[in-house]
């Protein structure tokens, strides 16, 4: 479903051939990753959060780090989702860590539809050499992992499902304070502008840039977030849209249209917001005023510098619904072991 590169999260950028590439997802889904269909695995290791597991397998291939440093990475990025959801989006997930010699960092990661009795599965290319620190500056395991929790859509589509991994990653990742709040609104407002319409754009539905299909679907979900917050007085938003979606089976594993799942989210907000926005979003290029959004959201910046929160803003509370400084969630119940 992704294939992000180690960029930073700033720049969360993708190669375009690769997104060329991504209709034959769920094709490949059916025999197994191209290139490793007979990896060498070591002994599993199964990460439980409540009734549902997420099976880490490491594929042959040397790392400096050992086994249990990369595993409580993946645990942490589980448990952000897993927050963020409230569950782990699908009863069993698998994730299979690829070492590439010679490399360093996490360099890629892709997420297909079910596979051999898992309802997800991702793939994460880790170079040999990787350091904690990379694994701290790491985003794509969180990415990947957001895919599991949203229907596959047609192809004309596939701006919402990367653009609300890049808008879901860093919120959930909030909430289990491995990112500060600052970081993730600076990130919004260097990232999102990169999702607005450029001259020429047609809409989500038929514009199929990486800008616009990574930054423009996140920049839906930030507008849709902040109205339904608007008009629920700060009682439901998007996240409420999204578990009710996962609730009613709105995973990776099952084809849905987007109408399908923005009504689920709609009826869980008691609003039109989702359904309304993308009937004029999807076929045409909606102009969003972004320095309004940020100083009624209480988000000041000067160049170069950190972002500062303005209290009195009109919008102060939304912004820390969305992602706040205030005491973290406690991660959803995640117990690890190892078979
Ligand atoms: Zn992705």
């Amino acid at each position: 479903m992704c294939e992000p590169s180690n960029e930073s999260m700033a720049l969360r950028n993708c190669f375009p051939l690769l997104l060329i590439l991504l209709p034959v997802c769920p094709a490949l889904a059916q025999e197994g990753p191209p290139d490793h269909p007979r990896v060498e695995i070591a002994p599993s290791h199964e990460l439980r959060f409540g009734p549902n597991v997420l099976q880490v397998d490491f594929a042959a291939g040397d790392l400096d780090l050992p086994a249990d440093a990369i595993l409580a990475h993946i645990r942490a990025a589980a448990s952000a989702v897993a927050t963020y959801y409230g569950r782990l989006p699908v009863a069993r997930a698998r994730l299979l860590l690829v070492p590439v010699a010679g490399r360093s960092g996490i360099m890629q990661g892709t997420t297909w539809p079910g596979m051999n009795g898992f309802q997800g599965f991702t793939r994460i290319r880790i170079g040999q050499h990787t350091t904690t620190s990379e694994l701290g500056e790491d985003w794509t395991t969180t990415h990947e992992l957001v895919h599991m929790a949203f229907p596959t859509l047609p192809d004309e589509q596939h701006w919402m499902e990367e653009g609300l991994a890049t808008y879901v990653e860093p919120i959930a990742r909030v909430a289990t304070g491995e990112l500060e709040a600052r970081q993730v609104w600076r990130d919004m407002v260097y990232g999102m502008r990169k999702g607005e319409p450029a001259e020429g754009d047609l809409g989500l539905d038929r514009t199929h840039t990486w800008g616009r299909t990574y930054w423009g679907g996140a920049l839906f979900c930030l507008v849709a977030d902040v109205q339904i917050r608007r008009e629920t007085q700060d009682r439901k938003g998007l996240q409420d849209a999204l578990r009710a979606i996962v609730a009613q089976g709105g995973t990776i594993n099952h084809e849905w249209t987007l109408d399908q799942a923005l009504a689920i989210g709609d009826r869980a907000t008691g609003t039109h917001v989702l359904t309304q926005m993308y009937a004029e979003w999807k076929d045409k290029p909606v102009q969003v005023d972004l320095m309004k959004l940020w100083e009624e959201l209480g988000i000041r910046w000067t160049a170069g510098g950190p972002i500062e929160f303005v209290a009195s803003a009109p919008l102060a509370r939304i912004r820390d619904s969305i992602a706040g400084e205030r005491s973290h969630a406690q991660p959803a119940a995640g117990v690890s072991g190892t078979r």
